[in-house]
């Protein structure tokens, strides 16, 4: 930007003195104070592709311009298919690519609960089996215990010359005792067999959902990574007529701030240099806070837009 020579700077108030005197003429006949904007409407080409009914996208486009109407006195919006704005929704790769991306995130959302209960089941059963196996353990040493003290009577009797009738009775009293014991051992042994059998699939069940899950994760991120901060609109201004074209959002709130951004540009607005801002160029930093609103330099755009008093 270069300083303007003496004749221009002439020039520049006779210029200002010119633009005061027409904004004065034009308040009179269109009976407007300045603080205001016009904002005349159409709503075309809602693609399918968005689910959006058409009333969804007209009570979008009404917040998205009273958004930017509480900063100033008034924005005289008027909705009409002969408008000189004309908002549609275009459905492209972008926002196929996000509704991809969003299920694939729904997908491993409900895969990462799944392996979570899976996880919890499999330790509830290994806690299981670990408290059958002592029980096990323990009937196998009194198994033992009891085969070793009859085993020493037996030998000790026989040393001293053999058994009694009584004592041959508690022999085999004892016996049936103990086979009685070693057939609840096998029993318990199969039972723990299976047991870990079962535990062993649910292990390697475990382990196909982990790799599945992580697969599912690798191409999530190949597939949104980038897309998150694609442009989702775009606004065009040719002569008198504007084109206001959604392309693309993630969620409702995503397109409240990609409308209210380039119904922003329709009504002349620029970008401002505060990522919190509506009007600031990338989506990301909005919406973070808790809700939707016009930052300080926002305000200060559309005030000097509209011309407001200090
Ligand atoms: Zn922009």
């Amino acid at each position: 930007m270069s300083f303007p020579s003496e004749s221009q700077l002439k020039l520049t108030k006779f210029g200002l003195i010119t633009l005061f005197t027409l904004i004065l003429v034009q308040c009179n006949r269109t009976d407007h104070t300045p603080c205001e904007l016009e904002f005349h409407y159409s709503i075309s080409d809602i693609d399918s592709g968005f689910g959006l009914t058409d009333v969804q996208v007209r009570q979008a486009v009404e917040n998205a311009i009273n958004l930017w109407s509480d900063a100033i006195d008034t924005i005289h919006a008027e909705k009409s298919p002969d408008a000189n704005i004309a908002i549609r929704f275009v459905f492209d790769e972008r926002q196929a690519g996000t509704n991809r991306a969003m299920q694939l995130e729904e997908n491993l959302d409900i895969r990462r609960q799944r392996i979570d209960r899976m996880r919890a089941d499999l330790l509830n059963a290994e806690r299981r089996l670990q408290s059958r196996a002592e029980e096990h353990e323990r009937l196998i040493m009194r198994i033992n215990t009891h085969v070793e003290s009859l085993n020493n009577f037996i030998e000790e009797r026989n040393r001293a010359g053999g058994l009694n009738p009584a004592e041959v009775d508690r022999v085999e009293s004892e016996r049936a005792a103990l086979n009685e014991l070693q057939s609840q051992e096998r029993q318990m042994r199969s039972g723990l067999q299976q047991k870990i059998e079962v535990n062993q699939r649910m292990l390697d069940e475990l382990n196909r959902e982990i790799n599945f899950s992580n697969e599912l994760a690798d191409r999530f991120n190949e597939e949104v990574g980038p897309s998150r901060y694609f442009a989702g609109g775009n606004f065009e201004r040719i002569g008198n007529e504007g084109t206001i074209t959604i392309y693309h959002f993630a969620n409702e709130r995503e397109l409240s701030l990609v409308l209210a951004h380039e119904v922003g540009h329709a009504l002349g607005l620029s970008h401002v240099e505060n990522s919190f801002s509506v009007m600031y160029r990338m989506i990301g930093a909005q919406l973070t806070r808790p809700e939707l609103r016009l930052t300080d330099e926002d305000i200060a755009e559309i005030r000097d837009v509209a011309r407001c008093a200090e």
